[in-house]
């Protein structure tokens, strides 16, 4: 999608520090990062949010959990982390392009739920 940094990032446009990527889904560290590993996962696929996952395209979504999964075995965080999907406004999304905050490699202290 035009003017989407995410989708910039995912066809290469835009530089990442990339730590996985497939022919579906790439992961990269986070520019400004909330603990010691965090890292964003998302699809190449511009989806806008968890509001637009439907029927059609939810195997995304499975898959990118399978990759958090590796992911947090790669990145060493078998001790806890935490995912999160900011969305829309109140949800505190910045970037309107799906992707999971991989968040870890520390005592995480800010419990919302
Ligand atoms: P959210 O606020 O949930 O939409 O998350 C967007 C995240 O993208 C924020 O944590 C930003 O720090 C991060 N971010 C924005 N631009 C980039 C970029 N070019 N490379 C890496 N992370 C980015």
């Amino acid at each position: 999608m035009k003017d989407c940094i995410f989708c910039k990032i995912a066809s290469g446009e835009i530089p990442s520090n990339k730590v996985y990527e497939d022919d579906q889904v790439i992961a990269f560290h986070d520019l400004s990062p909330a603990a010691k590993v965090h890292v964003l996962v998302i699809p190449k696929k511009h989806i806008a949010n968890v509001m637009e996952i439907n029927e059609e395209n939810s195997g995304i979504v499975a898959h990118i959990f399978e990759v958090i999964a590796y992911l947090a075995k790669e990145l060493k965080l078998e001790q806890g982390f935490r995912v999160v999907s900011n969305c829309n406004e109140f949800g505190g999304q910045s970037v309107f392009h799906l992707h999971f905050h991989l968040i870890g490699g520390e005592q995480l202290d800010v419990k919302m739920c």
